[in-house]
């Protein structure tokens, strides 16, 4: 039973490690990224108002992503705990993520920081942007607009979960593997897995 949280900026493998840690802990991993990619794909209203954002490497509006994000921590897979891959990633989503889990009776347990330098990251995408097929890969503007709006919007983040005592931070920059062994020798050092 564990909910946590991945932070980290783009590029720092986030996803990756989200799915290999979902599997070891037995929660679902949920990214606002994917699901807004989805609906994007599949042209649903909220993909439409999404797409704009997203092409732009802007965030989508909070209101739109609270929502979302509060409709599927309701749903019965959520109850054993959750990862949370790219949420909350601004302070007013930090407030309306407290307020679902406290009406749930739950708070987080934990919130790793995946940390990488900022130029290895723009090479990471831009070499990932080949097999991901997302257009807000494959433009280097767009990517270092991406990390403006990190440092700027979500870096404060840190912080705050800091100030809480919630806060992991890891080396972001290795073998898949081997980030995932740092991560959960991390949490295991926490009493968590
Ligand atoms: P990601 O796959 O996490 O890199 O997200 C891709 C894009 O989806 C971001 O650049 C944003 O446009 C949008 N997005 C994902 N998560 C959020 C969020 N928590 N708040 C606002 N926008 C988001």
């Amino acid at each position: 039973m564990v909910r946590l949280l991945l932070v980290g900026p783009p590029g720092a493998g986030k996803g990756t490690q989200a799915v290999r840690l979902a599997e070891a802990y037995g929660i679902p991993a949920i990214s606002t990224g994917d699901i807004f990619r989805a609906n994007v794909r599949d042209e649903t209203p909220l993909g439409v108002e999404a797409k704009g954002f997203m092409d732009r490497g802007e965030y989508v509006p909070d209101s739109l992503t609270n929502a979302l994000v509060a409709d599927r921590l309701g749903h019965a897979d959520c109850e054993p705990g959750f990862l949370l891959d790219g949420y909350p990633r601004t302070v007013d989503q930090v407030r309306a993520l407290d307020e679902v889990l406290a009406d749930q009776g739950n708070s987080l347990d934990v919130v790793v920081e995946l940390t990488a330098d900022p130029d290895v990251v723009v090479n990471r995408i831009l070499l990932r942007a080949k097999d991901s097929g997302r257009s807000d890969d494959a433009d280097e503007t767009v990517i270092r607009n991406r990390l403006d709006v990190y440092s700027r919007e979500t870096a404060p983040l840190i912080e705050v979960y800091g100030g809480r005592g919630l806060l992991v931070s890891v080396d972001g920059i290795g073998e898949i593997a081997d980030v995932t062994d740092r991560i959960t020798t991390a949490l295991r050092e926490r009493g968590i897995g």
